[in-house]
């Protein structure tokens, strides 16, 4: 027997979602948009030439990069596109995150996080929300080699205000900070404004959630354009072409659609503050998410109880089992027909 397991990196992967293949379920566990991508979408997808796809594709992404620049009032240098955000946030920790101090970020938060250092060997230190789920800005005042904030925070749904982010910003300027916003189209405040005084802030953002693209992978971030030029230098060093040649086109029209984009928000926001209501009146309680998910615990039944049988009537919810968070669960916004299933098959259960 050889000695090559002693070189073999191993690591504990992610968990995502699952994604179950039934055609008779409502699918409220991984945070999708239950509504289509923009029309212009499907238009970008018929219209596409598919002999194009014997050449690689624009490795520079030019047209969708355009279209957000245009979108978010920046320049194109100051946007980095990848496959997804997971992939932009797997790049930017192993782009940023070179220092021997730990980089912090909340102990209950995406769990992709720790996941990312363990692979890219990056220290790190988990700093506890308070018991109402909040993060204590003064933890991130210590020495460290960068940090990260999921704003709104998952699973949580809670949002830091503008004044707490530039808080850890004011206290952070040697280090990269990186806010991942996945949620913050459903009624959050961005660090986008930020960026004027902090060119060590990296805004990360995805297309999964409001932009009903999960199926495609689409991320970016927004940065100063030093910060951006790294991220690119990264990528071209690892692999040119990671956004295919269809998503590029997919994705680039889905930004231009703004009124939809818009309409779509307002929509999933009107049913998640329906939700709330709904939900509390089913003895509930939960966190005021500003998400497209509502983290909920019910005053007496166990989650996984009702998880299982939410799960029995073909309606999938994520549950996680961390240490603090086991009694709850996770629950998507879905339109609002999808929602008072929900609320009927809760009622059930809690008769049963
Ligand atoms: N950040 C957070 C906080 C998330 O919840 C997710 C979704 N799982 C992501 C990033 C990654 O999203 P995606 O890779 O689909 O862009």
């Amino acid at each position: 027997m050889g000695n090559w397991r002693e070189n073999v990196r191993s690591v504990v992967p992610y968990v995502p979602g699952e994604q179950p293949q039934f055609t008779d379920m409502i699918k409220l566990n991984t945070n999708e948009n239950p509504y289509p991508p923009a029309p212009g979408v499907m238009q970008a997808l018929q219209a596409f030439d598919g002999t194009r796809l014997r050449m690689y594709p624009d490795p520079n992404v030019t047209e969708l990069q355009a279209a957000l620049a245009e979108f978010y009032g920046v320049r194109p240098e100051q946007i980095f596109v990848g496959v997804g955000s997971d992939d932009v946030l797997a790049m930017s920790f192993l782009t940023f995150f070179n220092s021997e101090k730990p980089f912090f970020f909340p102990d209950i938060t995406y769990s992709f996080y720790d996941v990312w250092a363990d692979l890219l060997k990056i220290p790190y230190e988990r700093k506890p929300l308070d018991p109402d789920f909040r993060i204590r800005t003064e933890d991130y005042e210590a020495e460290n080699g960068g940090v990260v904030i999921a704003n709104p925070n998952a699973p949580t749904g809670l949002l830091l205000a503008p004044e707490e982010m530039e808080q850890i910003l004011s206290h952070n300027r040697d280090v990269v900070v990186i806010a991942d916003e996945a949620y913050i189209d459903f009624g959050g405040t961005s660090a986008l404004p930020l960026l004027q005084e902090y060119d060590n802030l990296l805004v990360v953002r995805t297309f999964s959630k409001s932009r009903a693209l999960a199926g495609s992978r689409v991320g970016f971030a927004i940065g100063n354009p030093e910060l951006i030029r790294c991220l690119w230098d990264a990528r071209n060093s690892f692999n040119s072409y990671t956004m295919d040649a269809v998503t590029q086109k997919a994705a680039a029209a889905a930004v231009r659609d703004r009124a939809y984009f818009e309409e779509t928000c307002r929509r999933i926001v009107r049913t998640r503050e329906e939700a709330k209501k709904r939900l509390a009146a089913l003895s509930f309680t939960f966190p005021d998410s500003k998400t497209n998910f509502l983290f909920i615990r019910h005053r007496e039944l166990p989650a996984e109880k009702i998880f299982e049988a939410l799960r029995a009537r073909h309606i999938f919810v994520r549950h996680f089992n961390g240490e603090r968070i086991h009694d709850y669960l996770r629950v998507t916004i879905g339109t609002d027909e999808q929602m008072e299933a929900l609320y009927r098959a809760l009622e059930e259960i809690e008769k049963e």
